[in-house]
């Protein structure tokens, strides 16, 4: 897939040409937009019982299919504020850090557009018990899935390849 514009968007010429879908360049103004890598966040929850949580997607893209809670880090965020802001937007639930796990590229595909990402991981808990108030945009509800071995990863119907990755390395390094 590229991502093609019709117009320059400083100076409306059409000779604006996407290079290799890593910039995109204006002849008749200069311009110049690389086409960066976003950072993105992922987080793997744990229990005691050495489940993971997971969230029910409750949208495109990969509808229905199992993620794990993150997105896209902001501006002027670092990744473990992100962390923490995605749980607490998508689940309502305050986590705790408990170590840094691994990075892995993905290519998320939205409205049209591919985004080129970093997603960094991260194993986290969160306090017995707590309360879940979920994002109905975005979550339809959690699952507790046992993640013990690579035949608990191959049954879990994943909703993108790096947090196969992800689990792929948690397990490996447990
Ligand atoms: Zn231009």
């Amino acid at each position: 897939m590229k991502n093609d514009f019709i117009f320059c968007p400083i100076c409306a010429s059409k000779n604006i040409t996407n290079i290799n879908n890593r910039k995109w360049e204006c002849p008749d103004c200069g311009f110049v937009l690389y086409n960066n890598s976003a950072t993105a966040v992922g987080v793997i929850i744990v229990n005691d019982s050495g489940q993971v949580l997971f969230e029910v997607r409750a949208k495109e893209p990969r509808f229905g299919l199992l993620d794990m809670p993150g997105g896209f880090v902001e501006h002027d965020e670092s990744v473990e504020q992100a962390s923490g802001r995605e749980c607490r937007e998508e689940l309502g639930v305050d986590i705790n850090i408990i170590k840094y796990l691994c990075t892995f590229p993905n290519t998320y595909r939205y409205k049209n557009f591919e985004y080129k990402t970093c997603d960094v991981f991260f194993i986290a808990k969160i306090a017995d018990g707590a309360e879940f108030r979920l994002q109905s945009s975005e979550v339809s509800g959690v699952k507790w899935c046992s993640v013990n071995n690579h035949d608990d990863l191959e049954k879990l119907p994943l909703a993108f390849d790096s947090a196969y990755r992800a689990l792929d390395f948690y397990l490996k390094n447990k």
